[in-house]
């Protein structure tokens, strides 16, 4: 029972231990007042935990649910389920053939298909729907020839629908376990057995009424145009708004993905920390299109994705800087050559550059680079300065005063600016900041 599964994330270094039982009453009594779905489970399999089906006294009325290995589902286990109105139990299998079974989940298909078909007679004895028992198959190169073979399983032991799960894109760092690779066994690279497969677990289903559940539909050939890096996200994450999930030590996230927790059960109610002023900040950051730093975290896909687009874009917004500049550098030119005489093209060539530098290092916090320090500084505070002298010549009414104000205020700044500037001083140090 202690083995993991080859793709699991266990494999990461994660812990092993059980939530405190006080911990787990203090959710219980929040989860009475849920009209949403509460799954009991986290990386781990939920029948481990002492009586977990002891404690559940009366679920309110939230829709209770679980994923399992059903290795533990006995007879006891299943006529809780029925009795205590479990509304749905997502048994994780792998596998259609107990050799396959063997060598992903170290253990027996038989012993698992055995527990599923006495849930389900126990269901009809008792005349009830629930639990809706689910089977499921991460997908990967080892087990995806069996896919037709696993719905036949799925009716064979009771279970309403299969669903299938292709694996992360990306695993950082890779899981290697004993003959698995997680990257080496994803299925992108072999499309026609892909395709293939999903085609006929599908018409089966379909033949036998099972309901089919595919989230990689969008990676069968010729679908929409999405690849296998690229994965369509929704534009901010739903995550952070509508999920709470507690670990074992009892912190309180609002995924599994964030690099610490809102709160902490010792001290707050599940309540409010996930209403409390950090997970707040996260959502803000993340309605305004950002990411907390809680967010930045390689387990997370949504920042992975927003941080390699601003890594895309940097060359582009480096280029649009370094134009910006070299126009203001020829705007400051005309004015001290007389050519402009009251230094007014200066003010859009600044807007420019503000506009330029403030997106760039916008793209280089997202993608993960710091600009120096120093060199934000010096340009912020050079371009605050031109800004408040192009709008006193703005303000000015005469030539006179305008050439006064640049004399006093413009002269200076742009004597530092240029030191910075030159077009390519600015361009240096951020190219030195990009490539760092
Ligand atoms: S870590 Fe990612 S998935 Fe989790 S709340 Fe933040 S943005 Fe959403």
């Amino acid at each position: 029972m202690r083995v993991p599964c080859v793709m699991c994330g266990k494999h990461k270094g994660r812990v092993e231990k059980h939530m405190k039982k006080e911990h787990f009453l203090k959710c219980l009594a929040y989860l009475r007042t849920c009209t949403g779905s509460v799954a009991l489970h986290g990386i781990g399999e939920p029948l481990c935990y002492p009586g977990l089906l002891d404690l559940i006294e009366d679920p309110g009325s939230a829709r209770l649910c679980f994923n399992t290995n059903g290795l533990l589902l006995d007879e006891r286990v299943a006529r809780q389920l029925v009795r205590k109105k479990v509304a749905a139990v997502n048994v994780s299998i792998d596998a259609a053939e107990p050799a396959t079974y063997l060598r992903i989940r170290h253990n027996s298909l038989e012993r698992v298909k055995a527990n599923l078909r006495r849930l389900a007679e126990i269901k009809k004895q008792k005349k009830s729907a629930l639990p809706r028992v689910t089977v499921n198959m991460c997908l990967m190169k080892e087990n995806v020839r069996e896919m037709a073979a696993f719905v036949d399983l799925a009716a064979e032991t009771g279970a309403a629908a299969v669903l299938f799960f292709p694996m992360n894109p990306v695993m950082e760092p890779n899981i290697r376990w004993e003959w698995f690779d997680y990257a080496a066994q994803h299925v992108s690279d072999l499309p026609e057995l892909h395709d293939r497969c999903v085609l006929a677990a599908e018409a089966r289903a379909a033949a036998l009424g099972i309901e089919f559940v595919y989230n990689g539909r969008k990676y069968l050939t010729g679908a929409s145009g999405v690849s296998w890096h690229g994965r369509g996200l929704p534009e901010t994450c739903p995550a952070a708004f509508g999920n709470v999930l507690v670990d074992t030590d009892g912190g309180v996230r609002l995924c599994c993905h964030m690099k610490g927790p809102v709160g902490h059960l010792d001290e707050d109610s599940l309540e409010a920390a996930y209403n409390g002023p950090l997970a707040a900040e996260i959502r803000e950051r993340i309605s305004a299109g950002a990411f907390h730093e809680y967010c930045m975290s390689e387990d997370c896909v949504y920042y992975r994705e927003y941080r390699d687009a601003a890594l895309q874009r940097l060359p582009e917004r480096l280029g649009e800087a370094e134009r910006a500049a070299r126009s203001l550098g020829r705007a400051a030119a005309a004015w001290k050559a007389g050519v402009d005489d009251t230094g007014g093209a200066m003010l859009p060539a600044f807007t420019m550059l503000l506009a330029a530098c403030d997106a760039l290092l916008n793209d280089l916090a997202a993608s993960g680079r710091k600009a120096p320090e120093s060199l934000k500084g010096e340009l912020i505070t050079i371009l605050r300065g031109f800004m408040h002298s192009a709008a006193a010549c703005v303000r000015s009414r005469s030539a006179a005063a305008v050439n006064r104000v640049i004399a006093r205020e413009a002269v200076p700044l742009l004597a530092q600016f240029q030191k910075l500037l030159d077009a390519c001083s600015v361009g240096r140090q951020i190219k030195e900041a990009v490539c760092a």
